[in-house]
């Protein structure tokens, strides 16, 4: 590093780009720091995967290394007035085929972390929380992991406010679209060029850019001549529907104070699926098990995954077939009482 003071060039503000920089900031208070992002951060619509109504926040991994890094982040969520606000702590309620809740319970040992968590018989699982799972897919269903201390959190509001607070302590915000990295023929990267041409340039360069990352690289191996720039397959993009269902009164005191249901499924049965709780505007989402790539030649002779080239990924543009899949998870929950809830809202998420 040289003997200035170092600046940092974060690219994408969605989780991973915002707790970058807001974290940068207070470790160095006086070094430039900016958070470069196509989309304002306060937008009406955003293509982060992190702009969400809402996300389960838990710990509850079968690989120890991410159990403990979610368990450092719940503790952030639970005691840190700035994340505190967000967090849910409704539990989660895990149907697993595998053993699944014996991994994480033996993690959580490991760990030395005592918690609420606990892997119930099937029969006795179905009639908790007052029997709200009683209709859900069993099938090769081995136990039910109850974890009372995971949850989830309002994410879209959650990343806005610790944005404002990164703004607040220093670090400046750019909304423009990056087209390609700028390396140097030593293989510095010392900044972006942007759409419209402008160059930024910092001693450390960050990239935070999600789903968006394998396109960028690709753009940027083509212009700086540096093939090993490109993602290969190492980071690929892929597509998840998520539906909302506006709760009606009677139903709402039913899953009012519900944890987080997951679907366990595997390699065999497909990706697992989810059902967060109502928002404070009183609706449910699921997301579903179908993970699609979007392929095309984005530069002659090269193919890769990627979010549509629409500025907003044509994420709100959802098919009838990825609605089937929401109405599908919210089948394999709640059964039969779901067969009349109208899924009104539908995302693709893009993510990596
Ligand atoms: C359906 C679904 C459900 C999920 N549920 C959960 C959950 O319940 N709990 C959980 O913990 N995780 C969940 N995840 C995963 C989680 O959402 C992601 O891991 C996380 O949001 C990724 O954050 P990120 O900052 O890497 O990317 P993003 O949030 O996607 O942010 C990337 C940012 O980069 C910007 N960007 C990209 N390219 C450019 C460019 N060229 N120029 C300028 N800006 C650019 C974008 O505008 C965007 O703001 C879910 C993901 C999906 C898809």
């Amino acid at each position: 590093m040289s003997s200035e003071a170092p600046s940092f060039l974060i690219i994408g503000a969605g989780v991973f780009g915002v707790s970058t920089a807001y974290h940068l900031i207070k470790k160095y208070p006086n070094a430039s720091v900016t958070l470069v992002d196509r989309d304002t951060y306060d937008a009406e619509s955003r293509v982060a995967a992190s702009w969400d109504w809402n996300k389960a926040v838990r710990a509850d991994y079968d690989d120890i290394v991410y159990c403990q890094l979610a368990l450092e982040a719940q503790d952030v969520f639970k005691s840190d007035p700035l994340w505190k606000p967000y967090f849910h702590e409704t539990g989660v309620y895990w149907i697993c085929r595998s053993d699944y809740a014996q991994d994480v319970i033996n993690n959580y040992k490991k760990l030395g972390r005592t918690a609420d968590l606990a892997a119930y018989p099937i029969e006795e699982a179905r009639k908790m929380y007052g029997g709200l799972f009683e209709d859900a897919d069993y099938s090769g269903a081995k136990e039910v992991l109850i974890n009372k201390t995971s949850g989830w959190a309002a994410a879209g509001d959650c990343l806005r406010a610790v944005t404002r607070k990164a703004i607040e302590l220093g670090v400046k915000y750019v909304a423009a679209e990056v087209s390609a990295l700028q390396v140097d023929k030593n293989r510095h990267c010392s900044g972006i060029k942007t759409a419209t041409g402008t160059i930024l340039e910092a001693s450390h360069v960050i990239l935070c850019t999600g789903a968006y990352t394998p396109k960028l690289l690709e753009f940027s191996a083509a212009t700086s001549g540096f093939a090993e720039l490109r993602a290969g397959p190492r980071i690929v993009a892929g597509g998840i529907t998520t539906g909302m269902w506006k709760v009606d009164d009677e139903s709402y005191e039913r899953f009012a104070s519900m944890p987080v249901g997951f679907q366990g499924y595997n390699a065999e049965s497909g990706a697992f699926i989810g059902s967060l709780p109502p928002t404070k505007d009183r609706e449910m989402k699921w997301w579903g098990q179908t993970i699609f790539k979007n392929t095309r030649e984005v530069l002659p002779g090269r193919f890769i995954s990627a979010p549509p080239n629409e500025r907003d990924y044509a994420q709100w543009k959802v098919s009838g077939k990825l609605k089937e899949d929401i109405q599908y998870a919210s089948n394999v929950f709640y059964g039969k009482k779901s067969a009349h809830w109208t899924h009104e809202k539908h995302r693709i998420c893009w993510q990596v």
